[in-house]
């Protein structure tokens, strides 16, 4: 529906999707299921290289139908070598791809989990055209820096510096597009700090539409859990990841085709889906502003944040042993008033009904026409999940799927693409772990909210992964100590390196936790060793040992030979990362600042999918016959070549042999003339050099004296 047709629809949607919460918690309240699942989305970028530069491949629809029906194929044919669900992203140029069935709780399956990326991509590098690449990068690198020759202002983004074709046809991401730009009464504003370099003018890189920030591709892992508490105790819990495990990532040097002086996205993200009223961005207390009626808090509430942002609060409700969210939530939380009161009304607690009372201070973005009063409150959940599926935040709660075996979930969102998928393994499994880690040994990391949103600021810096310093808690609190025993100093500010190894005698630090929960566990060594390489890397982007990839591409932008220090990302310069980036995901190119010692082997399109040994018939049996005899020709050749390598070997050793003696011989004859004397005349010329003569003179002159006897000789 067109906004301004959906505005009437908008008071229904928002009142329909609290009511669709309620009766869905109630319905799977007491859901539960044993077993940890995990999964992780990757996003990839399809660009295509030319000799002048490089632009976006607007193919990335068709690309995700090719591969998805080549995988409907594959596991027809063989059930097992289905490995990868295809997802439409926002970009036209993008595609997303999550493993087909999430990984399961065994040791095994952290290892599965970078194999599955790595078949992931050589699927994906199957349906690329030659002059096609699609490296793991944040974002492209010239988008709205580019001179193709489509169109600007168009009618969906009206942007200056992207044409609407970088947007996925699916209606959906149009309208979103369009939807946020006429809720907020303007387009969306980018604005970025442009790195300083000697000869750069300007401090500001900006932009003007949502395909900036929607267009960055991440790495996002989603974490089953037992029940909705251990849910709500792990939303929690990475909500205090979130913004060190984004600085750990950090991989966007580059904006619209200057370096910016930030590492991250997410602040770009949430600038360009910010369809606040300026009303409700404003920072003074009060508007006199009447509103619209018909839109969430009548346009005029006053709200913190774009509706893509940092979790606003804690939810966990387990005070019995260590958590008490409550106390760490000292954020102003906006909430839609009648929506916390019918929660509250309906028996949700406090924490949990701010938290989707949050959700609704958003408008439904994108409406249907035919599926508002049609949808069945009493069995669907499609008002409450619009509602929640456009609330971007770090980590997002994900109540069982209606019509599904799948259990309470939760979402970590913060991390940034790696270029390889050893880095995107690494931070996927660490993250697993951590959060066994704090499950088993009933550990938390609460800090204050109004913290966790400054570590979200600080992440953004420059090199803030090996320099910045985040807020953390020193004392993990131990099973069994009452929650009122907590003190203000147990929150302090630490470097990664530190949350990460741990700080004086009080801190243990991640790392270790995570390696002797595995020795606890008895850990198989395989496992172990490819875990302890995952954690090594980590622990080397905090001490600064090695490069994120935002510190690797923009030193690669400044040492480019077209690089004129002014902050610009030239066509050929971002041509000639793309390829780079490329080559390193593929394993082409070993880049030893990034990646240490952990070499990646090679990703080939050749090894995408599964070979059948199948039953092949020939067109005729002479056809067989050739092939046959090509064989056994080459067989009797192999065999040949075997024995004159052999002769070849054994002469060569021969002639060493001679050789040497022949030296030997060379250096007995012409002692001054040996590189090195044989040792017996070195010591006869040294030592006994006199004696020798002596012997001789003595020799000589009996020699003189004495005559041959006649008949002596023979
Ligand atoms: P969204 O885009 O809404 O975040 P996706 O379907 O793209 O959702 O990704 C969901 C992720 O959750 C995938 O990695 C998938 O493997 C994983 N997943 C699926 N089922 C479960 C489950 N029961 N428990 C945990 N993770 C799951
Ligand atoms: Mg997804
Ligand atoms: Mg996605
Ligand atoms: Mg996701």
């Amino acid at each position: 529906m067109p906004w301004q047709e959906a505005k009437d629809k908008l008071t229904y949607v928002r009142q329909h999707g609290v009511d669709q919460f309620i009766q869905h918690y109630r319905r799977h309240a007491t859901k539960q299921r044993d077993t940890l699942l995990y999964g992780d989305e990757i996003e990839y970028g399809l660009f295509k290289l030319s000799s002048d530069g490089a632009s976006l491949s607007l193919r990335g629809d068709e690309v995700r139908s090719l591969l998805s029906n080549r995988e409907a194929e594959e596991r027809r044919a063989i059930p097992e070598s289905g490995k990868v669900t295809w997802h439409p992203e926002y970009g036209s140029w993008m595609v997303e791809s999550t493993p087909e069935k999430p990984y399961s709780g065994y040791t095994d399956d952290l290892r599965r989990v970078e194999s599955s990326m790595r078949s992931r991509r050589a699927r994906l590098l199957m349906a690329l055209k030659d002059d096609e690449v699609a490296p793991t990068v944040v974002a492209f690198p010239l988008l709205g820096a580019s001179n193709d020759e489509l169109p600007r202002n168009g009618p969906v983004a009206s942007s200056v510096l992207v044409p609407d074709e970088v947007i996925n046809p699916h209606p959906r991401f149009g309208a979103l597009t369009k939807n946020i730009r006429e809720r907020r009464g303007s387009n969306v504003e980018v604005v970025a700090p442009l790195f300083q370099d000697d000869n750069t003018t300007g401090d500001a890189i900006k932009a003007d539409a949502m395909a900036f920030g929607m267009g960055c591709c991440c790495l996002q892992v989603t974490f089953q859990c037992r029940d909705v508490d251990e849910s709500r105790h792990v939303y929690d819990q990475l909500a205090v990841l979130a913004p060190i495990m984004m600085a750990l990532t950090a991989a966007t040097p580059i904006l619209a085709g200057k370096l910016q002086d930030h590492d991250c996205r997410w602040d770009i993200v949430s600038q360009s889906v910010d369809d606040r009223t300026s009303d409700e961005r404003r920072t003074t207390m009060s508007s006199s502003s009447k509103g619209d009626k018909r839109l969430a808090g009548s346009g005029t509430r006053k709200l913190r944040t774009s509706r893509y942002a940092a979790a606003a609060s804690y939810v966990c409700r387990r005070c019995d042993l260590h958590s008490c969210a409550a106390r760490y939530n000292d954020v102003d939380v906006e909430v839609d008033e009648s929506a916390l009161q019918k929660l509250q009304r309906e028996g949700i607690d406090d924490l949990l009904a701010t938290h989707v009372a949050h959700l609704f201070v958003r408008d439904p973005l994108v409406i249907f026409d035919g599926l508002c009063e049609e949808v069945d409150d009493n069995t669907q959940t499609d008002h409450f999940e619009n509602l929640q599926s456009t609330n971007w935040n770090s980590v997002r709660w994900k109540p069982p799927p209606a019509d599904s075996q799948i259990g309470w979930r939760v979402e970590l969102r913060t991390m940034e693409v790696q270029l390889t998928d050893f880095e995107n393994a690494a931070f996927t499994v660490f993250c697993v772990l951590v959060l066994r880690v704090l499950l088993s040994f009933d550990l938390n990391i609460y800090v204050p909210m109004s913290k966790v949103h400054e570590n979200m600021d600080r992440a953004h810096s420059r090199g803030a992964a090996s320099q910045q310093k985040f807020w953390w808690r020193s004392h993990m609190v131990v099973p069994g100590e009452p929650c009122t025993g907590d003190k203000e100093e147990s929150v302090v500010e630490m470097t990664l390196l530190e949350i990460l190894t741990g700080k004086g005698g009080y801190y243990p630090g991640l790392v270790p936790l995570v390696l002797v929960y595995l020795d606890s566990i008895g850990c198989d060594p395989d496992t172990a060793s490819r875990v302890q390489a995952y954690v090594d890397l980590i622990v080397k982007r905090a001490s600064g040992e090695l490069q994120t990839a935002a510190a690797w591409q923009r030193d690669f932008v400044r040492q480019h030979p077209d690089y004129k220090k002014d902050s610009v990302v030239t066509p050929t310069i971002a041509r000639d990362l793309l390829q780079r980036c490329h080559a390193i995901g593929v394993g082409d190119v070993h880049e030893p600042s990034l990646l240490g010692e952990n070499v990646v082997a090679p990703v080939r399109k050749e090894n995408a999918y599964n070979v059948q040994l199948s039953r092949v018939h020939f067109q005729t049996s002479s056809s067989l016959c050739t092939l046959l005899d090509q064989y056994a020709e080459r067989a009797l050749l192999v065999k040949k070549r075997k024995a004159v390598v052999e002769d070849v070997a054994r002469l060569r050793n021969e002639l060493d042999e001679k050789e040497k003696e022949l030296k030997e011989l060379n250096d007995a004859l012409e002692p001054s003339n040996g590189v090195q004397r044989s040792p017996s005349l070195n010591r006869l010329h040294s030592e006994e050099g006199e004696n020798l003569a002596v012997t001789l003179e003595r020799m000589r002159g009996i020699s003189e004296s004495l005559e041959p006897a006649p008949g002596d000789g023979v």
